[in-house]
């Protein structure tokens, strides 16, 4: 179509800000004008790709044919680059944990109402097939109302690189992971939260969190245990959900996993006794098979936007930002309390 492509530059060339070349060469309507990263390996990386490389974040500021700054940098930095990208008159797309406060997010956002300028946050793991499978589980009631959801990633690789490990860079798990899977969960129920109490771990000695867990409950009747790990050699199931009428579990990002429903058609069964260690159980029995219906994970069918043809979509005004920045917020709230409620060691009752 006629409208012009957008130019995007991409600030802080790492792991982040490389695969983000990637998503918007994969994009129509936007482009990748150039990088900058302080790091001169980091530039020739960048110029092996085809990118334009600045010499200094005032350099991409000051090119005026620049409508989009990609903050891909560790997370310290993001609030300092996207206020002077913002007020500089460029569009910010900032990677996730925005900021370690919401009080830091509400300055951004501000200086992006001044500007008059799109601020919005890579929350890339909204788009995730698993999550977007026990999503549409949920409101489709197919364990009928579900009462626990437990969302889980764990590890055995520790925390990894540098800055991650580091409090002044916003580093810890529950920064990095945990983010996704709170936003995740936020999005699961339209309910709010009533209380918070949470552990963190530090097993491996470092000043910040190598994971942790969470338990959530919402005033709908929803409990969520959320859990980030980095010493798990085996690892429990990304998803595990438990509703009136059903479990389901996903095991991994293969997808792997089933929902096993109560048959409706079916008279109860009583339980057979089964031997259990040096005992005898009926309570714990699995479900008869004829009692029974079970059925494998199937994927959803996604039609939305890409999160990059969201943003192309919404500068130019036909679409609505598919991440808002309110619910970011909400997730930081949520956070702030988790720490809160680890360094109590209590449950905070609190309005999210
Ligand atoms: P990284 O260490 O690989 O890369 C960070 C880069 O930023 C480095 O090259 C560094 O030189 C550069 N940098 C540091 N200070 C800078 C500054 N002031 N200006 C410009 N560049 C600067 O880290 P990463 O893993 O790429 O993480 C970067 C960001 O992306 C973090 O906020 C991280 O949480 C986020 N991230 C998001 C996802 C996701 O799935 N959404 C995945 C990984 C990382």
């Amino acid at each position: 179509n006629s409208e012009k492509t957008l130019q995007l530059v991409i600030v802080g060339f790492g792991g982040m800000g490389s695969y983000h070349g990637q998503l918007v060469e994969q994009a129509e309507g936007i482009a990748v004008r150039g990088a900058y990263d302080p790091i001169e390996y980091r530039m020739e990386l960048a110029s092996s790709r085809g990118f334009r490389t600045y010499e200094s974040f005032e350099a991409v500021l000051s090119d005026e044919e620049v409508d989009v700054v990609l903050i891909a940098t560790p997370n310290d930095v993001h609030k300092e680059l996207a206020i002077q990208a913002l007020q500089a008159g460029k569009h910010v797309i900032c990677e996730k944990p925005v900021t370690v406060t919401g009080a830091e997010l509400l300055e951004i956002t501000e200086a992006a109402e001044q500007a008059q300028r799109l601020f919005t946050v890579h929350q890339n793991r909204r788009w995730d097939e698993d999550f977007l499978i026990i999503k549409d589980l949920m409101s489709q009631k197919k364990v009928g109302d579900v009462f626990q959801v437990e969302s889980r990633v764990q590890g055995a690789n520790g925390i990894p690189g540098d800055w991650r490990q580091l409090k002044a860079y916003g580093g810890g798990m529950l920064l990095d992971w945990g983010v996704h899977l709170l936003d995740q969960l936020l999005l699961l129920t339209d309910s709010k939260i009533e209380s918070v109490h949470a552990d963190l771990s530090y097993i491996l000695g470092t000043e910040v969190d190598d994971g942790f867990t969470a338990t959530i409950k919402f005033k709908d009747g929803l409990t969520a245990v959320i859990e980030v790990g980095t010493t798990n050699y085996i690892k429990l199931p990304r998803w595990y959900v438990k509703g009136t009428e059903g479990t389901a579990v996903i095991y991994d990002w293969d997808l792997s996993g089933e929902i096993v429903t109560r048959n409706r058609e079916v008279e109860h069964v009583e339980p057979t006794p089964i031997q259990a260690g040096k005992g005898l159980t009926k309570t714990m029995a699995p479900p008869s098979e004829e009692s029974t219906i079970r059925r494998p994970i199937e994927k959803v069918e996604d039609l939305s936007d890409s999160f990059y043809a969201n943003l192309v979509s919404t500068l130019r005004g036909a679409s609505q930002q598919a991440v808002p920045n309110h619910e970011v917020h909400r997730v930081l709230t949520l956070i702030e309390t988790i720490f809160e409620s680890a360094e109590s060691n209590g449950v905070i009752i609190k309005d999210i």
